[in-house]
């Protein structure tokens, strides 16, 4: 239930537009969120979207992903087993800077007389493109036009394309392209544990600086994580106008500043590339090595091929990804439509970004846009992002399992800590060792263990990657199965049923309790699945079943015991009201008292001790709703009604991992109200600040479940039984067509869902089986179909 008002009129004036951010003027209120929005990066690197002139801002932060410091988590009260080492992102080297200055004026733009501002975050290009005409105290007028990329094509690389032009006078000009190291961190809160958390001193300590010419390099380390640094800056001028240039640096700072005479009109064009390398083994040596070697083919090539792969990469991404809304009266200045069309490719630009190059490493939840959640990996990554990713860029999909496979140390080890056999994943991580320094809203969200075999499943089955499977998942499946049937036990007080306790499921609002039906029932998958693999590979493959059984000491009897766990797996059932408890205890709780909680109370974390919020009936984000979407078979419409209609007014959505979930099931059970009040709370979680705290960086999660509200909720897509499957549902009121690919089993299909008829095409690939409704559908390149009626909530 949306408890209080939480879409928030996007005070932000920026136009309605299919494929562009724009900020019409200089916003110095909406500084932070604006650098959310408009950051750049692609998965490796990332840059907030800050000015050139290196200010104002409020988190001006470079990040690279798993670039982080660690710390030893001081707890007042110790025990066994806790977390002992805090990893923390950490902001890497400021290369972006360029500042101007006009006969000794600094351009600064909370000062500047600014005649005409255009700031746009490009879905199409892939840039972050400025344009200003700044009139100086002088009366001069000054044209500065910037592009600026971060590589999808290089991920080492990111690009400033930086343009003055005098148009009524000459000047003197000087332009300092800078870069900066141990800058001040982010803003941090210590009552709101999302934010993250600042070191004190230097984080970044030097390791070499020099200059080559118009370059510079500066080398930092970390000190506890040992972490090498490179970033290399470099320069190419093109202009009639006379100049010189001086070159200076220090252990954490670089500048290379151009002085020119320029005449109006004369255009003067500079080109700045900047590169990042990172490395745990390599020195400090080798990596500048390695940058130069980066940065001398990238100048090469100069920065309008960087541009033109930025463009194709793009081209490619939107041509397997885009989902296209479009309003059948074809009247293009109804916002709406535009509205929720540029929302979409908002939300879908970003996950590319969060994800595109991150080929050693997960996603952080808030991707490269902000340092909040600390830079860490959760099961975000697999509920949320990877169902996007799996359908529309399989290869990311495959890298990020193959980063959780790497993990596999580490998660073995953790099991052991804990006195468990098999691996038991982190919570929340970036080396892969556990960083929660909350055991109850960390450790114990044991169902972040299924949550990556769910993910595998579904890769494995739209993709048809059994090598994938074999090598690395099933080795992944025999640990976390081992892990399940370890940690539950049949028991005598439930008729002998398999119960798991002491957990914490997605709602972390109810920590710490016995037979959390999320998790059992996505334990249950895990060790169906675990048990089906294993048997399969040993019919199937032999060599390939030895080599697991090498790896793991598989005993022949395991897959039988997993099988019987999963069969008496107890999933908690009300008989009176017919649903899902939570939790053994959740129906004994009394009701939170929603109608005396102020609306500036939400979230309820920030202002009730977890005590009082954990014995209430409260729930902070979709839990057995969730279940009842990503298994989806095993639940009845009536059952997905009723378990909907009792935990809608208790959870109060504190999670921005909520709303999307519960759009897709309110659109199931024909809920239209509620399908798209929270269906647009979490399409514009991000751009109308829906949670108030885009500031700290992007919700990439809920950026992801949009997707499945799209594909999922209305399009009635279902993978779950070896056939993709669709069984479209539309809004009564609703005029809009959506469209959208998917690629399955390395063929793309396009599903129109139109007002009458619903068409599929397959674009890519030879045939495809599919079902509509329950009408199975061969399609061919030359032979689409289209099937009429499509079904109204
Ligand atoms: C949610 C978690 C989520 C984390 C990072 C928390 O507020 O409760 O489910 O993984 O944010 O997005």
């Amino acid at each position: 239930m949306i408890h209080h008002e939480r879409i928030r009129p996007p005070s932000l004036d920026y136009p309605a537009d299919e494929w562009n951010i724009v900020e019409k003027r200089f916003h110095p209120e909406f500084l932070a969120q604006l650098e959310t929005m408009l950051a750049l990066g692609n998965g490796y690197l990332g840059m907030r979207g800050c000015p050139e002139e290196g200010g104002p801002n409020v988190e001006n932060s470079t990040l690279i992903n798993g670039f982080y410091e660690t710390r030893p988590i001081m707890y007042p009260e110790e025990a066994y087993g806790f977390a002992k080492t805090g990893q923390t992102i950490v902001g890497v080297t400021d290369s972006k800077i360029i500042k101007l200055f006009v006969d000794d004026e600094p351009f600064g733009l909370p000062d500047a007389n600014i005649l005409s501002y255009d700031r746009r975050l490009n879905l199409k290009s892939g840039t972050l493109d400025r344009e200003i005409l700044w009139e100086t105290p002088s009366g001069k007028q000054v044209l500065i036009k910037s592009r600026r990329l971060v590589s999808f094509a290089h991920r080492h690389v990111a690009a400033i394309s930086y343009n003055v032009m005098l148009l009524n006078a000459e000047a003197s000009l000087v332009i300092s392209s800078e870069m900066a190291a141990n800058q001040l961190g982010p803003h941090t809160d210590v009552n709101d544990p999302r934010r993250t958390r600042a070191f004190a001193g230097r984080v970044l300590h030097p390791q070499a600086h020099y200059a080559k010419d118009r370059r510079l390099v500066l080398c930092h380390a970390t000190e506890r994580s040992r972490l090498t640094l490179a970033c290399a800056i470099d320069h190419f001028i093109e202009t009639s106008c006379t100049y010189a240039y001086e070159v200076t640096h220090t252990e954490d700072f670089g500048q290379v500043a151009f002085t020119i005479e320029a005449r109006s009109e004369c255009p003067i064009h500079l080109t700045k590339y900047l590169v990042y390398h990172t490395s745990d083994t390599a020195s400090a040596q080798e990596l500048c090595g390695h940058a130069e070697w980066t940065m001398d083919r990238v100048m090469r090539q100069g920065f309008k091929r960087l541009l033109t792969s930025q463009e194709q990469y793009m081209d490619d991404f939107w041509r397997r990804s885009d989902v296209r809304v479009r309003d059948v009266r074809e009247d293009r200045t109804k916002r709406t439509t535009v509205e929720i069309q540029q929302a979409v490719r908002f939300n879908l630009f970003h996950i590319l970004q969060a994800s595109a190059r991150a080929e050693d490493s997960g996603v952080p939840a808030k991707g490269l846009t902000g340092q909040a959640y600390e830079g860490h990996y959760f099961w975000d990554t697999e509920i949320y992002l990877l169902p996007f990713l799996t359908y529309t860029s399989p290869r990311i999909a495959k890298n990020l399992l193959a980063f959780r496979y790497k993990m596999l140390p580490q998660a073995r080890a953790r099991a052991r800590e804990l006195g468990h056999r098999g691996a038991m994943f982190a919570w929340r991580t970036i080396s892969g060792e556990e960083a929660s320094a909350y055991y109850a809203a960390g450790t114990a969200q044991y169902h972040i263990n299924a949550d990556i075999m769910y993910a595998l499943r579904k890769y494995v089955q739209a993709t048809g990657d059994e090598s994938f499977l074999r090598d690395c998942g099933a080795e992944m499946l025999v640990e976390t199965a081992r892990l399940w049937l370890d940690l539950g036990f049949y028991s005598e007080s439930k008729s002998g049923k398999f119960c798991i306790n002491s957990v914490t499921g997605p709602d972390e609002y109810n920590t710490v309790v016995n037979n959390n039906a999320y998790t059992n029932l996505m334990a249950r998958e895990n060790l169906r699945y675990a048990a089906q693999t294993v048997k399969a590979l040993k019919a199937t493959d032999p060599d390939a079943y030895n080599v697991l059984v090498h790896k793991t000491a598989l005993e022949p009897s395991e897959a039988e015991e997993w099988i019987r766990a999963a069969e008496c797996m107890y999933v908690p059932y009300d008989e009176r009201l017919q649903i899902i408890p939570q939790d053994d205890s959740f129906m004994d709780r009394e009701r939170w008292d929603f109608r005396n909680t102020p609306r500036e109370h939400y979230p309820l974390l920030l202002f009730y001790h977890p005590l009082n919020i954990y014995r209430k009936q409260v729930i902070k984000q979709a839990d057995v709703v969730l279940a009842m979407f990503l298994l989806g078979d095993a639940f009845s419409l009536e059952a997905k009604k009723r378990n909907f209609e009792f935990y809608d007014p208790l959870t109060t959505g504190d999670s921005s991992l909520s709303s999307c979930v519960e759009a897709i099931i309110a659109a199931q059970i024909g809920d239209v109200e509620k399908a798209i009040r929270y269906g647009m709370a979490a399409l514009l979680m991000d751009l109308a600040d829906v949670g108030g705290n885009v500031r700290d960086g992007c919700h990439i999660a809920s950026m992801g479940g949009t997707w499945m509200m799209l594909t999922y909720g209305l399009g009635g897509m279902r993978d779950d039984d070896g056939i993709l499957s669709f069984s479209p549902r539309r809004a009564p009121e609703d005029n809009a067509i959506l469209r959208f690919p998917v690629t399955y089993r390395g063929q793309r299909l396009e599903v129109e869902i139109g007002l009458e008829k619903v068409e599929y095409a397959l674009l890519e690939g030879e045939c495809l089986v599919i079902r509509h409704e329950a009408e199975e559908i061969r399609l061919t390149p030359e032979h689409p179909v289209a099937i009429r009626a499509v079904s109204r909530w």
